[in-house]
């Protein structure tokens, strides 16, 4: 099977490996230079910011010089033409400034008297004494004033006042004029940044930085909340005391600004332009953002380019792999692939390992005569057959009509065992025209004796050949093996009478339960062979042996007559005891003694047929009116009779309906494939057949919970296999026999 250890598209992994490594290293690198390249796009952004900054805040500077300059430089004008009229009454006085307030856009003009009198050109009379500016104004002092409410609370009004001197040089008057501080912050449209930013008229007491020149709807960020925020407002007049002009970044309502101050021409005043540090940098971001969005599409599409590079190197290289290790008929693994992870394997599990090289003989000839397809369809059909018969093992197609298999085997016989079930369904195949009649030599080389698998391979090539075209054996190994067969079968022949003799032979009991009582309720009789050492042969060692010299025959009654002596004894003992079926050798259809062996032996041992049952394999080598006649025999004296390895045989179906079978026993190669889809349907086919033939079914193999629920579930209730217990020596079961006595005994 193809297991992940073995795979040999391993090289490819390393250079998968490179390539991801290579992806991680582009991806690390142009993440920092990305990173790299945007913290320099930002230090430029607020090096630009800072520049425009204090461009805007230079222009407002000079702008509100100008417009306090020129007011006053206007104001002083008046005051001077004044001078010439102040004999006049106070009320005369301001009559004459009417038309003056019309040309320079003023508010209104007012005259105040050294009692605070104040008459204006909207002839209000006001009480203006108290105010400082006022005073201060009468000892000489011009300027203006912060943003404060009229008195009759309508406006927001700047007032700028100047002292109007008579000619003796002394200050009768102060005047001063009035602007809405509507007016006034048009006249210093000082915001920028899309309206996100503003200035303001600060002065310079460290602490107190709330002198708004300009009254507007704005929230004045911190210019006008002096308490909470007078660590900034310190931040600012320390600022000031190092230069006339400069930044400070602050924070304002969970926003960072930044502020660029210089100071104004009249009183000790700066001009603070501020800006949100985020939107300035959002809007002069823009190409920044476009920027980063290039980057970022220049990034996505070389990640990609580079993951199409990745997949096509998949793609072609899985493509070159399956050019280079399958098949193109059975789309399955081909030799090469073999030779390739073979190495992977241990030396262990190789030298389990049987390679055997087949062929069809005559497949040219089915080619010529029915075509390329159908030639194919039999390379297919002889590669599912081996797959389904043989999941365990695996074989590869070389070129044309040659395969390599590798078969797993514990003892030489398994491999001709094996290679036997997949022969038998190639000839099914035959029998039901599902291919052409094909005949298929196979040449089997242990891996154990070579050390590389092409010099197995060479050496099967050639045992192969050997017997291609001799239609009566199918298969031939090597030299060596031959050999070593032949010397192991040859002692098993010569050692067969001596053990017979020495009682090597003894019969050990595999119990049957009943699933849905756990109780024991049969077992088989299975032949060892305890050599003078002790070491115990199993069956499928010697039986072939046997059975090719015909000692199976007297094997078998060997084995009878030790089963039934045992039970002889256990009854004589009292010991209730379950059927026991004992196996029967296809070749015992040959032995004309039979009908009188066995009733020597049951009579000898009192043996009545609720004693012993016996078991018969069904094979298309039978003769079948021979094995009618072995069968008759049995039923003459009321035995049951078992139809072992029920499935493996060519036509189950027929041989289960011509003869009288009482139980079918499905076979273990079955029960090992419960969980496939295809055989649960064939296993409960099975089960309905025998059920309506009115034959009882016992499954053999049962190695899991899995087999035992499924079989269950579908009918099945006889179980025979490891899951339940192993074969036991004689003495092991005749105790599990004596102590289920007693706990039925107990139970009554
Ligand atoms: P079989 O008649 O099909 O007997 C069942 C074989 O399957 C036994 O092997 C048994 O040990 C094995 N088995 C039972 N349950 C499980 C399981 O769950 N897992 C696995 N892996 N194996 C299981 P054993 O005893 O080695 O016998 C092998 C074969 O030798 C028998 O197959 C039978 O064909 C033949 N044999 C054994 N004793 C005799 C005999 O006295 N006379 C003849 N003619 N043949 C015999
Ligand atoms: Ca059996
Ligand atoms: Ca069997």
């Amino acid at each position: 099977m193809f297991v992940n250890k073995n795979n040999p598209y391993g090289s490819s992994k390393k250079i998968l490996g490179i390539i991801a490594i290579l992806s991680i290293i582009f991806f690390v690198f142009s993440y920092s230079v990305y990173n790299l390249f945007i913290s320099k796009i930002e230090e430029n952004n607020i090096t630009s910011v800072k520049t425009s900054l204090e461009r805007i805040s230079t222009q407002n500077v000079e702008r509100v010089n100008e417009i306090f300059s020129s007011t006053i430089n206007k104001m002083n004008n008046i005051a001077d033409i004044a001078r010439d009229y102040l004999d006049m009454p106070q009320e005369d006085i301001v009559k004459g400034l009417y038309n003056i307030v019309e040309i320079e856009g003023f508010y209104n003009l007012g005259l105040t008297n050294r009692d605070g009198v104040c008459i204006t050109t909207l002839d209000e009379r006001l009480q203006l004494g108290q105010y400082d500016y006022i005073k201060e104004c009468f000892e000489g002092a011009y300027g203006f004033t912060e943003s404060q409410l009229s008195e009759d609370g309508r406006a927001n009004l700047n007032i700028f006042y100047v002292p109007v001197y008579n000619n003796e040089g002394e200050i009768p008057y102060v005047l001063t004029a009035t602007y809405t501080s509507k007016a006034m912050s048009s006249l210093l449209d000082i915001t920028s940044y899309e309206q996100q930013g503003n200035s303001v008229v600060v002065d310079s007491n460290s602490n107190m930085i709330n002198r708004t020149l300009v009254s507007t709807d704005k929230d004045l960020n911190i210019f006008d909340k002096p308490a909470q925020y007078a660590d900034t407002y310190k931040v600012f007049s320390e600022n000031f005391e190092k230069s006339d002009k400069g930044y400070v970044t602050y924070t304002y309502a969970n926003q960072k600004y930044i502020a660029y101050y210089s100071q104004l021409k009249y009183e000790n005043w700066y001009l603070i332009t501020y800006v949100p540090y985020n939107n300035v940098f959002n809007v002069a971001n823009n190409n920044t953002v476009l920027l980063k969005n290039a980057m970022n599409y220049v990034r996505i599409f070389v990640s990609c380019l580079m993951a199409v590079i990745f997949l096509a190197y998949i793609h072609y290289t899985k493509k070159f792999n399956d050019y280079i290790y399958k098949d193109s008929v059975t789309k399955k693994h081909n030799y090469t692939y073999l030779k390739r992870i073979f190495s992977n394997f241990s030396d262990e599990e190789n030298n389990k390992k049987a390679i055997c090289v087949m062929d069809i003989d005559n497949f040219k000839i089915v080619n010529t005569r029915f075509g390329k397809e159908a030639g194919d369809n039999v390379i297919i059909k002889v590669y599912k057959a081996f797959t389904e018969m043989l999941p365990n093992d695996s074989i590869y197609r070389d070129t044309g009509d040659l395969f390599v298999c590798t078969i797993n085997y514990d003892n030489i016989n398994d491999i001709t065992d094996k290679l036997n079930l997949f022969m038998d369904k190639i000839d099914s195949e035959i029998a039901l025209r599902n291919i052409p009649y094909i005949h298929i030599s196979v040449g089997i080389a242990l891996y154990k004796n070579y050390d590389s698998i092409d010099s197995a391979f060479n050496d099967a090539l050639i045992a192969k050949s050997k017997i291609k075209g001799n239609l009566k054996r199918f298969y031939n190994f090597t030299n060596k093996e031959e050999r070593e067969l032949i010397e192991e079968s040859k002692e098993i022949e010569a050692r067969f009478n001596d053990a017979l003799k020495k009682q090597e032979f003894e019969v050990w009991y595999q119990p049957k339960y009943d699933g849905r009582t756990g109780k024991i309720v049969g077992a088989e009789a299975l032949v060892r062979w305890k050599k003078e050492d002790g070491t115990i042969v199993p069956p499928n060692k010697f039986i072939p042996v046997y059975e090719n010299n015909g000692q199976i025959i007297e094997l078998d009654m060997e084995v009878l007559r030790l089963t039934c002596e045992n039970i002889y004894n256990l009854k004589k003992k009292g010991v209730k005891l379950v059927p026991i079926s004992v196996n029967l050798s296809r070749f015992q259809v040959e032995n004309g003694d039979f009908e009188r062996n066995l009733l020597d032996i049951i009579k000898k041992y009192d043996i009545t047929p609720q004693d012993i049952q016996f078991e018969l394999t069904e094979t298309k080598m039978f003769n079948s009116e021979k094995i009618m006649r072995l069968i008759s025999v049995l039923k003459k004296h009321n035995f049951e009779v078992h139809m072992d390895d029920f499935g493996t045989g060519v036509s189950g179906l027929q041989t289960l309906s011509n003869y009288e079978f009482d139980v079918a026993k499905i076979d273990k190669s079955f029960i090992d494939r419960i969980g496939e889809k295809k055989f649960d349907s064939i296993i409960k086919g099975m089960i309905v057949l025998c059920q309506n033939l009115d034959v009882q079914v016992v499954a053999e193999g049962i190695e899991t919970k899995e087999q035992s629920d499924f079989l269950e579930s579908n009918g099945c209730y006889v179980f025979q296999g490891y899951y339940y217990s192993k074969p036991v020596p004689e003495e092991e079961f005749n105790k599990l026999m004596e102590d289920s006595n007693n706990i039925d005994d107990s139970e009554k």
